[in-house]
């Protein structure tokens, strides 16, 4: 291969190279004491760091960093398989040559998109006999295309360590950072490690001011990141210790280790003479699997001899709980995974209850229609009302025990588009969640009957302060509960899909159990749900019969699209139907004819079929998809 590179880079350098243009590599290798760089380079470097002096000590100390990381992964962490991307002109003491000094096996792709510097690189490349080293074209916009080029250098069924070394600081926004490192730890398995060194906006005044005047010299403009927004990039994983901090604080006890190595910076005397770089470095692995995060410690704890309780409960015993106890999974059947029976005001009701009327005369109407459910197919129902909602457990359990032959799950968590219910605002975040935890694991006070499902809400106007709350104190209640599944009421023309999903990988939250609730509003918005179902979630199609928003037509074509993609194993189907509800004046509601407990299984599915959706995909969205989110 080193023949071929020095063979590319005598054909691509005088065509490509622009030298009057200041570069970053040949920038970072003339900071080295290296000789591939040009006059503008040089002018470039000098310049800023006429202003910012701490510039000049940036190389050597990411090189120390570097150092320190990778034999800590190859030595401690035992990881063997390197993704490094963005590499610059191969430094002495390159990712490969280090990690190879410490396993001769060590597997390594290097990935660049600047054809100059990749071609340079191959041409420096010498891989010990065991291991293996390749370089490859890849941009970190195109992380699908970095992950086909590892594919046959690295096995993507074992830990690999995704090195991502200042070549963030060429993507303009967080978000999109961001975006790349969790695609990138999406294609590696977990116990892989992202490192990420990341030039720092916050430690140093003169820096900002130097990044501006770097960037009005280049074409490739830099973007410095403060600390909290590092954090940001590694959200969902867990950080190593001693989490982003400037990278002269990162493990410098490995130093004396690392400067034994020929190619590493000398050990003597660092640590007395450490100066502060402007730079942050992390160092994060992907969790082994929900639960078992370094984030927020279960609130509580499982108890020995607590059988039903779902903490370390086997797929193969997996019961889900109802108003009635718990019941197998396997025999939940068609599954409703949004419903409601009442949705209240509670304390109006309890004021001014003349519009709601007889308690036993509701009583009775609900159960009469839930017992028409089990006639049409549908087995059970998830009642997803919340605090907020007017949950009443008693009433339901009541309700439940004359319709035995329907399975109702209940909820808990809170229902608010913005402020916290009063109750909570002056009271802890763990406050919340103890109150989730204890409906899940010891029951709904006074009725023995255990939530099965956690609920919030994100409506337009997304995660305020109060709701984001919430949606925390769910995640935490669900990882401290070993995945209670969650549902989440969203605004699906807002498109906050994304910033739920943040929030939920950064508490740990296994997205296999959560449903993007009300999704199926999105009727002319598939590619969202697209990406959305793409994280891992499961997509709400559970509006059917409000044709308010969107008509029977618009909702059932979404879905029959969805599936045409591939997407029944992220769907699950429901109505957000009640027997009564008083956010709305009597009457109000009364051309919504479709909007029953019936009308997905007497009308959607007849069209669904007609339209091509295969009975195999039936099975998912109302079987199959429902005990997955439910029972785990
Ligand atoms: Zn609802």
């Amino acid at each position: 291969m080193s023949d071929e590179g020095d063979r590319e880079a005598r054909r691509v350098r005088p065509s490509l190279i622009d030298v009057t243009v200041p570069n970053a590599a040949r920038a970072a290798d003339f900071l080295y004491g290296g000789r591939d760089n040009f006059a503008a380079d040089r002018k470039a470097v000098s310049a800023v760091a006429a202003s910012a002096p701490a510039v000049e000590r940036i190389p050597a100390e990411a090189r120390a960093f570097r150092h320190r990381v990778i034999r800590y992964l190859v030595a401690e962490a035992g990881v063997t398989q390197f993704l490094d991307i963005g590499t610059g002109l191969v430094p002495p003491g390159a990712t490969h040559e280090l990690a190879q000094s410490i396993d001769q096996e060590s597997r390594i792709v290097y990935t660049e998109s600047d054809p100059m510097v990749r071609s340079h690189a191959r041409a420096l490349i010498r891989s010990a006999k065991s291991g293996s080293v390749s370089c490859v074209d890849g941009d970190i916009a195109d992380v699908d295309a970095i992950v086909a080029g590892a594919l046959p250098t690295l096995d993507l069924t074992r830990p690999v360590a995704v090195l991502l070394l200042s070549t963030l600081a060429h993507v303009p926004t967080t978000i999109a950072a961001a975006r790349a490192v969790s695609a990138l730890m999406a294609a590696v398995p977990s116990g892989s490690y992202a490192v990420i060194y990341h030039l720092a906006s916050d430690l140093d005044p003169a820096m900002p001011a130097a990044a501006r005047h770097w960037n009005k010299t280049t074409p490739k403009p830099i973007t410095l990141r403060s600390s909290a927004d590092v954090t940001t990039l590694v959200s969902g994983l867990d950080l190593v210790p001693p989490g982003v901090v400037p990278v002269t604080e990162w493990r410098p006890d490995l130093a004396a280790v690392a400067g034994q190595d020929a190619s590493g910076a000398p050990a003597a005397g660092r640590t007395s003479t450490v100066q502060l770089v402007p730079v942050h470095g992390v160092v994060a692995r992907k969790p082994l699997r929900t639960g078992q995060t370094l984030g927020p410690a279960p609130l509580t704890p499982p108890r020995a001899g607590e059988n039903d309780s779902p903490v370390g409960r086997s797929p193969s015993m997996a019961q889900v709980q109802t108003a009635r106890g718990p019941v197998e999974a396997a025999s939940l059947g068609q599954v409703l995974m949004h419903e409601h029976v009442f949705v209240l005001t509670a304390e109006v009701q309890q004021n001014y209850p003349e519009e709601w009327g007889d308690e036993d005369e509701r009583v009775a109407d609900a159960v009469r229609r839930l017992r028409e459910l089990p006639a049409n197919g549908i087995s059970t129902i998830v009642d997803v009302t919340a605090i907020g909602q007017g949950r009443d457990i008693p009433r339901i359990k009541r309700i439940a025990d004359q319709v035995p032959e329907l399975n109702i799950v209940v909820a808990t968590g809170v229902y608010t588009f913005d402020a916290l219910p009063l109750f909570f605002w002056r009271r802890p975040r763990e406050a919340m969640t103890e109150f989730f935890v204890r409906d899940i694991t010891e029951g709904v006070t006074g009725t023995g009957v255990k939530a099965g499902m956690l609920k919030c809400a994100v409506d337009t106007k997304g995660l305020t302060e109060g709701v984001e709350h919430v949606l925390r104190s769910v995640a935490r209640a669900h990882v401290a509960t070993g995945g209670t599944p969650i549902t989440v009421h969203t605004h699906a023309a807002g498109q906050h899909g994304r910033a739920i999903v943040e929030v939920l990988k950064e508490e740990g939250v296994d997205l296999n159990r959560v449903v993007l609730g009300h999704s199926g509003d999105a009727v002319r918005d598939p590619d969202y749900l697209e990406a959305m179902a793409d994280t891992g979630l499961t997509l709400g199609m559970d509006r059917f019969g409000i044709d308010h928003f969107a008509t029977f037509h618009e909702r059932s074509d979404l879905v029959v699209e969805m599936c045409r993609r591939g997407y029944a194993g992220r769907m699950v189907l429901a109505h957000d139907t009640c027997c009564y509800i008083d956010w709305f004046g009597p009457g109000t509601l009364d051309d919504l004819k479709n909007w029953h407990y019936l009308h997905v299984s007497q009308d959607v599915l007849p069209y669904l079929r007609e339209h091509g959706v295969r009975e195999s995909d039936v099975d998912l969205m109302l079987t199959a998809n429902p005990a997955r989110i439910l029972a785990g």
